[in-house]
C-alpha cells in the first residue's frame, strides 16, 4: 500500500471565476455557510494534532479559489511553520496573485500552482465565463509575479476541451522552451459538469503528447514530482510538459492523497466519496484526538479499496453531482 501523506486542503468553495467544466453557469451552486466553513485555528489544530501525528508532511491548499480565503497569509505561516511540514503548495487561478504572491512567498509558502487555459484573451474569457477583457492579463501578470518573486518552480495547470482552446496546445508547451515553467496538461474529468462532459470534450494525454512530439519531439525527463503527474520535455526546453491523465490511464495505485473539504469532510478518493468522514463536527463537539486519528486512520486503511471500486465501477454518484471547487480540485 502506498504511503499516504498528503493532504489536499480545500479553504473555499466559491470561486471568482466560473469555468465552463468546473463550476458551468449553467448549474446552480449552493456554497458553504461561512460559519460552516473550518476555521484557520480548527485547520492547524487538526494538522498538528490528527494529521501530522499519522505521518502526513505534505499539504496542498486549494479550492474553490483560495486567494479569496480571508487571512491566507496567516494561515500559510502557521502551516509553513508546523516543523513537520515537508512541503507546502498552494492551486490558485492567478487573478489575485499579482498583489499576493510577495505575501504569500514570505509567509512561507514555496510552491504554486496556477490554471492557465489559454493565451488568448477572448478564449479566456469563454471558458471562465467572463466579459472583462483585462481578466487574461490580470491573471497573467499575475503569473510573471510569481515567478519574479521566486516561486520555483512554477507550474501552469491546463485543461484541453477540443473546439475551445485545443488549437492552443503548442503555444502552450512552447512556453517551457525558454522558461523554466512546468505546463500540466490535466484531462477533462466529468466532475460536476455531466451536462458539458461527452466523449468529444476531452482529449487523450496521449494524444496531446502526439502533437507536441510531432512539432517539437518529446523526451521522457527526470524531474518528478509528488503527484500522478508523468513528466518530459521537448529536447533542450528549460521546463518541463506533464500530463495527468486520470481519464485514460488510471493511477489509482500511485495516489498518496487524501482530501478535506472546506466544511471539514474528508475524503478518500477524488471520485468517491464512500467511508468520508466529518472532522470538522466531531472536533466541534469535541471529540478526542485519539478518536480523530483512530477513524482517520481507518479512512486511509479503506482507501485502496475505494480507489479501485470507482476505477472499476465508474458510477459513485458523487463523481457527477460535486463540482471540483466544491470537493477541492
Ligand atoms: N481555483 C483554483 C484553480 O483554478 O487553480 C484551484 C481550484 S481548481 C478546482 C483546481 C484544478 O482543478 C484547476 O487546475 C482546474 O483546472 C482543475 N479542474 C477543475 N475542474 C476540472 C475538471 N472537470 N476536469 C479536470 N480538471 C479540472
Ligand atoms: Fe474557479 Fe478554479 Fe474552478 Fe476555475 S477551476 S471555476 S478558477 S475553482
Amino acid at each position: 500500500m502506498n504511503k499516504i501523506d498528503y493532504l489536499r486542503l480545500s479553504l473555499i468553495d466559491k470561486c471568482n471565476f466560473r469555468c465552463q467544466y468546473c463550476m458551468p453557469e449553467a448549474v446552480k451552486l449552493s456554497y458553504i455557510l461561512p460559519k460552516e466553513l473550518l476555521t484557520n485555528e480548527e485547520i492547524v489544530i487538526l494538522l498538528k494534532k490528527v494529521f501530522i501525528p499519522l505521518g502526513f508532511t505534505k499539504f496542498r491548499l486549494t479550492g474553490g479559489e483560495p486567494l479569496l480565503r480571508p487571512q491566507l497569509e496567516h494561515l500559510v505561516r502557521n502551516i509553513a511553520n508546523l516543523p513537520e511540514t515537508e512541503d507546502l503548495a498552494l492551486t490558485t487561478n492567478g487573478f489575485f496573485l499579482a498583489n499576493m504572491a510577495q505575501s504569500l512567498y514570505d509567509a512561507g509558502l514555496k510552491r504554486i500552482n496556477i490554471s492557465l487555459d489559454s493565451l488568448d484573451p477572448e478564449t479566456f474569457n469563454q471558458i471562465i465565463g467572463s466579459g472583462n477583457s483585462s481578466r487574461w492579463q490580470q491573471t497573467w501578470q499575475g503569473i510573471l509575479t510569481a515567478y519574479e518573486v521566486g516561486f520555483n518552480p512554477l507550474k501552469l495547470n491546463v485543461v484541453i476541451i477540443p473546439g475551445v482552446n485545443d488549437t492552443e496546445i503548442l503555444d502552450l508547451a512552447a512556453l517551457t522552451i525558454k522558461r523554466h515553467w512546468h505546463i500540466r496538461f490535466i484531462e477533462f474529468m466529468p466532475i460536476g459538469n455531466g451536462e458539458l462532459f461527452t466523449e468529444k470534450t476531452w482529449i487523450p494525454s496521449e494524444d496531446i503528447r502526439q502533437q507536441i512530439r510531432s512539432e517539437f519531439g518529446l523526451v521522457a525527463s527526470n524531474v518528478k514530482g509528488n503527484g500522478p503527474a508523468d513528466v518530459f520535455k521537448i529536447p533542450h526546453a528549460k521546463g518541463t510538459l506533464g500530463f495527468i491523465s486520470q481519464m485514460s490511464e488510471c493511477f489509482c495505485d500511485r495516489c498518496n492523497r487524501v482530501r478535506l473539504s472546506a466544511d471539514g469532510w474528508l475524503r478518500p478518493c477524488l471520485l468517491n466519496e464512500s467511508g468520508q468522514i466529518d472532522l470538522k463536527t466531531s472536533l466541534r463537539q469535541g471529540v478526542g484526538f485519539e478518536v480523530l486519528k483512530t477513524q482517520v486512520q481507518q479512512l486511509l486503511q479503506l482507501k485502496p479499496e475505494i480507489n479501485f471500486k470507482q476505477r472499476d465501477s465508474g458510477t459513485d454518484t458523487g463523481f457527477y453531482t460535486r463540482t471540483m471547487s466544491q470537493i477541492g480540485g
